[in-house]
């Protein structure tokens, strides 16, 4: 049994032995027999659509006194709830955004707090009783700016399907989910997702300092609809930290989504903590359910999406047919791919929405299938970035190594 604050001190004099969790899985898939003795620290990981994300902002706008009370806020377009402290007079407001309010079809929260994170001017409109006030303002203005999530790092989230023929709108699906049977959509990020390897909660809990897109921030207790065999977070950060690639706005065929990343070192105290680390994709229940009823239809693993060769996306040009519309780039939820340009990895979920849209095969990735009730169904959407989760989790090992991120300290229980 090991504590907390001499895992610190290895930390500190550069003993430590820390893993990601992706080279834990691999030492483990090697066969090799870890006890407590050999690991101190496992950092863990996951981003994907959360629809549970939001922001609160203090914005200044207009001279004090210039308006009493503002009673609805627009940011790029966005719907903002003024308040919940109206700041009589200051000419500054506090905003509560959601990550799911929509500026139109194809522009969210999630894409706006991206684009207050990398810098860019954001347009507020403020509607007070007597007049309208316009501002532009960036991060630097705000005098606050936090991110905080009321349900993340959801433990093996349910996979999608319809039974139905006609399509199915849905924050599953980027053109609706086609039936009957046709394509499932998949979520989390299976083996290396915090709560999976903590399934004791022996090391997350209120007070666990965290990476939120890259930002150092807390947990700050269970989420909504958090159930034991179900578990799921609240997690707030400053949004200064952050990094833009993990985290943005996602188009679905219910409108903008937002992506959230959600990084958690663990530490490993004890045998028990490492019999949690052990879980592989294989041994992780991923429940296929029909999006009409939610009615669950079978059960597939995380290895059946995220133990297929070529996870990445890749594009060939040569393959291209230069169609009069791409519709891989129109069906990207993310923008993130032209066939001028390619991908761009700064902005790529690897979802493979472009590979099942292209007509021409000409991008490609090993996206998989899901068996339900003996029919192979293929995986058309991924909303989970298992790369990008495995990324964060490199960044947060490299940080407790050169020990910016420690465990004592940060409030951990
Ligand atoms: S849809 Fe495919 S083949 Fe057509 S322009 Fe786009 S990338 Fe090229
Ligand atoms: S995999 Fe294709 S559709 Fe999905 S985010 Fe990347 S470029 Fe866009």
């Amino acid at each position: 049994m090991k504590t907390m604050r001499e895992i610190d001190e290895k930390i500190r004099n550069g003993s430590a032995v820390v893993y990601t969790a992706a080279e834990f899985k691999h030492l483990i898939r090697e066969g090799a027999e870890l006890s407590a003795a050999d690991v101190d620290v496992v950092t863990t990981g996951t981003t994907g659509v959360m629809s549970g994300t939001a922001a609160i902002l203090s914005v200044p706008v207009a001279e004090p006194g210039t308006f009493e009370r503002a009673e609805r806020v627009w940011a790029n377009g966005v719907p903002c709830m003024p308040g919940p402290c109206p700041n009589e007079r200051l000419g500054l407001v506090d905003l509560i955004v959601s990550g799911t309010a929509h500026a139109g079809a194809g522009y969210g929260g999630g894409h706006l707090f991206r684009d207050i994170v990398e810098g860019r001017g954001i347009e507020v409109v403020v509607e007070a009783a007597d007049r309208s006030v316009e501002a532009e303002v960036t991060i630097g203005d705000f005098s606050y700016a936090r991110l905080f999530t009321t349900r993340s790092a959801y433990k093996n989230y349910t996979a999608y399907l319809n039974l139905q023929p006609t399509r199915v709108k849905t924050i599953f699906s980027i053109g609706g989910l086609q039936g009957p049977c046709r394509e499932v959509s998949v979520s989390g990020c299976g083996e290396i997702n915090p709560l999976q390897n903590d399934p004791l909660g022996l090391a997350v809990g209120a007070g666990t300092p965290v990476l939120l897109n890259g930002s150092v921030g807390m947990v700050t207790g269970e989420g909504t609809r958090s159930t034991p065999e179900r578990p799921n977070l609240t997690v707030i950060a400053d949004m200064a930290g952050m990094q833009p690639r993990y985290m943005g706005g996602f188009k679905t065929s219910a409108g903008p989504e937002c992506i959230t990343s959600l990084g958690v070192a663990i530490p490993v105290l004890d045998d028990r903590q490492v019999a949690g680390l052990r879980v592989l994709d294989e041994e992780i229940p991923l429940p296929v359910a029909d999006i009409n009823t939610r009615a669950v239809l079978g059960e597939a693993t995380y290895a059946d999406v995220w133990q297929q060769p070529d996870r990445e996306v890749t594009y060939h040009p040569e393959w291209c047919e230069e169609c009069s519309t791409c519709v891989a780039a129109t069906v990207c939820p993310t923008g993130a791919f032209s066939r001028e340009t390619g991908i761009d990895r700064d902005r790529c979920l690897a979802c493979t929405a472009c590979l099942a849209a292209c007509p021409n095969d000409a991008l490609e990735a090993g996206e998989g299938s899901l068996r339900v009730r003996g029919r192979r169904v293929p995986i058309t959407l991924r909303q989970s970035g298992r790369t990008l989760a495995e990324d964060l989790c490199r960044d947060l090992q490299e940080m407790v190594l050169d020990g910016r991120f420690t465990f004592t300290g940060g409030g951990v229980r």
